[in-house]
């Protein structure tokens, strides 16, 4: 998979560990850097398609990405019938 996207977020700029928070204030800092950044959709992807389940990536916490996970197979499911 192509990662040449990482080297333009926004994340670039500040301290890794933001986007690996403790609590729910933490998420909405990181979220409010991934709101601005360039790359966000292909880091979104990225940590879905790789079950990536620690941290925000593309704006999304771990429980926000189980949840496009879940709505994705559900849809998937239904088209395969
Ligand atoms: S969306 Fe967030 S975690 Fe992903 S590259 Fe951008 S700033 Fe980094």
């Amino acid at each position: 998979m192509n990662t040449e996207w990482m080297a333009r977020g926004k994340c670039q700029e500040v301290a890794p560990d933001i986007f690996f928070p403790s609590d729910g204030m933490g998420v909405l800092v990181a979220q409010k850097i991934c709101a601005e950044c360039p790359v966000s959709a292909a880091c979104l992807e990225y940590a879905l398609e790789n079950h990536i389940d620690h941290g925000v990536w593309g704006g999304c916490s771990e429980r926000e990405r189980r949840r496009i996970l879940r709505r994705r197979r559900v849809s998937q499911s239904v088209s395969v019938g």
